[in-house]
């Protein structure tokens, strides 16, 4: 497969976003020769903003992390679907708590968004009638078994919005494993209700729209020509980012392996524009 170098595309780019996980930092930490680019970029003052599917941390709790692995990413920076549930919640009129299936970090989302919120751990029937809409955030912070069923029981006899926050159905542990993730328990739900949820996330455009329109806040006119989406995952982040008119690199470093790429590009039809190993160099 044709690969080409980071950095030779990149200089044709006014503007970078990036995905986080399997571009910047995997399993193992932060992905060797991002610090170099990142510095590099940061340096020719290049803007970039980094849009993740991800609803488990604010953006300050992500800035954080990245600043851990020698990584200095703006918490102004960080795009989250987290941050697109957060917004619809905060415009929607909801008649009661927001029951979430999360942990305590990711409920700070329906807390900033003016709501009072309630862990799926915490809900019993009782409370059935205090719940004006339900949150998927995360896959932690609830046992599956008992909880997942609470949730299927309450859904079953309240009609009330559903958010998946999350769209992703897994993510990398190792090298050549995986964990079930938010998306794939909302589906799960969804399936057994027969119940389409509202989906936050790439491959849809709002996160895309987001960054572009704080990018033009901060820097003035931008052209759509002139950004490049860097991502590992054809489905989301290549698929998400020509949807939204921009050009595309898929990088190696992270769900996509240099063994399946061309197979799977023939088989999704997602064609990304550039392929790289990953983003150093
Ligand atoms: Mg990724």
């Amino acid at each position: 497969m044709y690969t080409t170098k980071f950095s030779e595309i990149v200089q044709k780019y006014d503007v970078v976003l990036f995905d986080s996980y399997g571009v910047l930092k995997n399993y193992n930490g932060i992905i060797e020769g991002a610090r170099e680019t990142m510095a590099s970029l940061e340096k020719r003052k290049v803007p970039y903003r980094v849009l993740t599917n991800d609803a488990s941390s604010s953006p300050k709790m992500l800035s954080e992390k990245f600043e851990i692995g020698g990584l200095n990413i703006k918490t102004e920076h960080i795009v989250t679907s987290g941050m697109m549930a957060k917004s619809f919640l905060s415009t929607k009129s909801i008649n009661g708590k927001v029951l979430y299936l999360g942990t305590e970090n990711s409920s700070q989302y329906i807390i900033e968004a003016n709501k009072e919120a309630i862990s799926i751990s915490d809900y019993d029937d009782s409370l059935i009638h205090e719940i004006g809409a339900v949150v998927f955030l995360d896959d932690e912070g609830y046992q599956w078994s008992t909880d997942i069923n609470k949730a299927v029981n309450l859904l079953r006899k309240r009609t009330i919005p559903v958010i998946v926050a999350n769209s992703d159905k897994l993510y990398p542990v190792a090298k050549n494993d995986v964990s079930i993730a938010t998306g794939a328990i909302a589906q799960l739900v969804e399936s057994i209700l027969n119940r389409d949820f509202i989906h936050f996330g790439k491959p849809d455009v709002q996160m895309f729209a987001f960054a572009f329109d704080s990018l033009i806040k901060e820097h003035g006119e931008l052209n759509k020509s002139k950004v490049l989406m860097v991502g590992d995952t054809l489905h989301t982040d290549i698929l998400g980012g020509t949807k939204f008119g921009v050009d595309t690199l898929l990088v190696l470093s992270g769900n996509t392996s240099v063994k399946n790429a061309e197979s799977m590009i023939q088989s999704t039809g997602v064609a990304p524009d550039y392929i790289a190993e990953s983003i150093a160099h």
